[in-house]
């Protein structure tokens, strides 16, 4: 059985971002530290005032595995998750499968694709920037 998102409070308005391809991280109101995924206050300072910012989908490859085991809906195993290192907020990194036609490469630009799964679910997957 493949495992699938639930959106709870702190997440729910991400997923509906991606939903409508707007690819936002959270950045504090007091010191401007910007992070992902959601939570309710700012790991830096703990204050909880945030707001959703906007920023490119855009990122580099970190590392990556092959997954032989289903995890996400919609994705035959044996596939490839990459862990991007984002270039909007390099202290965070987002993880999405593979949709790159060669295997990924450390240092590799990336972006953002956009998978639907179904009315209530959509997944960020990650491919070759520019190309
Ligand atoms: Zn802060």
């Amino acid at each position: 059985m493949a495992y699938r998102p639930e959106p709870d409070r702190d997440s729910r308005e991400w997923w509906e971002r991606i939903a409508r391809h707007e690819f936002a991280v959270q950045r504090c109101d007091t010191c401007g530290t910007a992070r992902l995924p959601a939570r309710a206050f700012c790991p830096d300072c703990r204050t909880e005032a945030w707001h959703w910012e906007e920023v490119e989908p855009e990122g580099a490859v970190e590392s990556w595995i092959v997954n032989r085991r289903p995890f996400m809906p919609g994705a035959p195993e044996p596939y490839v998750v990459v862990m991007v290192r984002l270039a909007a907020v390099p202290g965070c990194v987002a993880y999405g499968n593979w949709c790159g036609g060669l295997p990924p490469e450390y240092g590799q630009r990336v972006r953002a694709s956009y998978r639907r799964i179904d009315e209530w679910l959509t997944l960020v997957n990650w491919e070759p920037a520019g190309g």
